[in-house]
C-alpha cells in the first residue's frame, strides 16, 4: 500500500509524505494500520473528527438516511435532514447572532466557504480590498491562497488576487513589534491608524478576516483583549468582520465557536470541517444585512450532502449533550500545564500555548541567542524529528507554524485524561530521543 502511495500519489499533499501509514482501521482516538500497529490520532483530520473515527452516533445517522432511502445527493434541494440540521447549527450559535444570520451552504470544503465568504463581503459593501493576517491560513485555491499570510505555498503561483493587504497578527511569542505579551494593544493602534490613513495604500476593505486560534500558522491564540479591539475597529468603520471558525469551531477551543472566548460576534462566520461531522460540508453564516446577492449568482454543485448534514447534526447534539466544549477546556488546559512540565526538562521547547485542545509546542534551538523579547529561533527540522519520534512510538501528529517549527495537537474532543497522559508520556520520550 505505500509503495502505492509512493509511486503513484502526487506530491502535492503534506501528511501522506510525514506520515507513512496505510490505515487498516479506526476507532475512537485509535488508528490501527496493516500491522496491528496501534497510534494515537492527535491529528483528528487536521482538526475534523471531534468525535474521533466511527463513532456510534455519526454511524447511526448514516444509517438512518440509507434505511430511509432519503436522495444521497439533491444538489441545494430542500429535505427534512437539511432542515433539522440549519435548526440545530442554529440553536447552537450564540442567540443574538442566530436571531439575524442566514446560512448558506457551500461546495465541501473549507476553502470553498472562504471563496464564498469573500465574494458575499465583496458583493454585500461594493469593495474589492480585503485584509487578512499575517501567518494565516484560510485555504489552498487561487483566491484563498491570495488572503493567506502563509507564503511558502504561494511561491510557484504567481497572479494571486489585487487588493490583498496583510496586518500583523497578535503573536505573542513572535510579536511583529518585538513587545511580548503588550504587543497586541500596538497592534490594535497600528490597524486603526492604517485604516483610517489615506496614504496607507488601502482603501475602504470588503471585509477583514481573521482565525481566532491561528491554526496552520502554528496554534497560536489571539489575546481576548486584543479581539475586541478588531471588533470595535471593524463595527466603527462597517468593515465586515470575517471570522474563519473552519478549524477552531464546534467546540475545539473549548467553547462552541472561539469567538464566543471573547463576548463579540462575526459579521461572518465559516465553518467546516468538524460541522460534517466526519464527512465533508461547509457552510457561511451571516448577518442577514450583508445578503446582497444576486439570485445564482454563486452556485455549485456539491452543496447539499444529506450525509453530512446528518452527521454534523448528530455531531453538534452529542457535542452539547456531552458539554464537550467544557471538557475540551478542561482537557487543554491540563494538557499545556504538563507540557510546560516537559518544557523545563527538554531543552528545544521555547512555547507551549493554545486555546482548549489545540495546541501549540514551539521548537526553538536555544544554542542560538534570544530576540529582544526572549524569543528563539523556530527549529523545523528538530520539530519533523520530534513529529517522527513521536510517530515511531504510536502518537499522530502534525508540524506546522512559521519554519515548520511548531507542533501542533488537535486530538478528538472526546479524548480521555488517561488517554492524554499516555501521549505526554511518549511525546516526551520522543523529543528527548530526537535532541540526541
Ligand atoms: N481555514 C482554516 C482556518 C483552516 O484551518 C483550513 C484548513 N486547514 C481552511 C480554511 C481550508 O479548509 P480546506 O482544507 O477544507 O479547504
Amino acid at each position: 500500500l505505500l509503495s502505492m502511495q509512493e509511486i503513484r500519489e502526487s506530491n502535492a499533499r503534506s501528511y501522506p509524505r510525514r506520515l507513512p501509514l496505510a490505515i487498516q482501521k479506526a476507532k475512537g482516538v485509535m488508528i490501527t494500520d496493516m500491522d496491528g500497529k496501534q497510534y494515537f490520532d492527535c491529528l483528528a483530520g487536521a482538526g475534523t473528527l471531534a468525535l474521533g473515527h466511527n463513532h456510534d452516533v455519526v454511524h447511526e445517522a448514516i444509517q438512518e438516511i440509507l434505511n430511509n432511502l432519503i436522495p444521497l445527493h439533491t444538489l441545494d434541494l430542500t429535505t427534512p435532514v437539511k432542515e433539522a440540521f440549519v435548526d440545530e447549527v442554529f440553536a447552537s450559535l450564540p442567540e443574538s447572532f442566530a436571531g439575524k444570520a442566514k446560512i448558506q451552504f457551500c461546495g465541501p470544503t473549507g476553502g470553498d466557504a472562504i471563496e464564498a465568504a469573500l465574494k458575499l463581503v465583496k458583493t454585500a459593501t461594493g469593495n474589492r480590498s480585503i485584509l487578512s493576517f499575517q501567518g494565516g491560513y484560510h485555504g489552498s485555491t487561487h483566491g484563498t491562497l491570495s488572503i493567506s499570510g502563509t507564503t511558502s505555498p504561494k511561491k510557484h503561483i504567481h497572479a494571486l488576487l489585487p487588493d490583498t493587504h496583510f496586518l500583523p497578527y497578535p503573536y505573542e511569542y513572535r510579536c511583529p513589534f518585538g513587545l511580548g505579551k503588550n504587543g497586541h494593544e500596538f497592534i490594535s493602534t497600528y490597524i486603526e491608524n492604517t485604516l483610517d490613513d489615506p496614504e496607507s495604500g488601502i482603501v475602504t476593505p470588503a471585509g477583514i478576516i481573521v482565525e481566532i486560534v491561528q491554526g496552520e500558522g502554528g496554534s497560536v491564540p489571539a489575546p481576548i483583549e486584543w479581539l475586541k479591539q478588531l471588533r470595535r475597529i471593524t463595527k466603527e468603520r462597517n468593515i465586515p468582520l470575517i471570522i474563519d471558525e473552519v478549524q477552531t469551531g464546534i467546540g475545539r477551543t473549548g467553547k462552541m465557536f472561539a469567538f464566543e472566548h471573547a463576548g463579540i460576534e462575526p459579521d461572518v462566520l465559516v465553518l467546516s470541517k468538524a460541522i460534517g461531522g466526519s464527512l465533508p460540508l461547509s457552510v457561511v453564516i451571516y448577518d442577514k444585512k450583508l445578503d446582497k446577492w444576486e439570485s445564482g449568482a454563486h452556485i455549485g454543485t456539491f452543496r447539499g450532502n444529506q450525509l453530512a448534514m446528518a452527521t454534523g447534526r448528530a455531531t453538534l447534539q452529542y457535542i452539547k449533550e456531552h458539554h464537550l466544549p467544557e471538557h475540551a477546556h478542561q482537557l487543554g488546559y491540563y494538557m499545556q500545564t504538563q507540557l510546560k512540565k516537559i518544557q523545563q526538562q527538554v531543552k528545544s521547547i521555547g512555547d507551549v500555548r493554545g486555546r482548549g485542545l489545540m495546541i501549540g509546542v514551539e521548537i526553538v534551538d536555544k544554542t542560538q541567542a534570544p530576540n529582544s523579547i526572549g524569543s528563539y529561533p523556530g527549529d523545523g527540522e528538530l520539530a519533523k524529528a520530534i513529529q517522527k519520534e513521536c510517530f515511531d512510538r504510536g502518537v499522530i501528529l502534525e508540524v506546522g507554524g512559521r519554519h515548520g517549527a511548531v507542533i501542533r495537537l488537535l486530538p478528538p474532543l472526546i479524548m480521555k485524561k488517561e488517554q492524554i497522559d499516555e501521549v505526554l508520556v511518549r511525546f516526551e520520550d520522543a523529543i528527548k530521543a530526537a535532541e540526541k
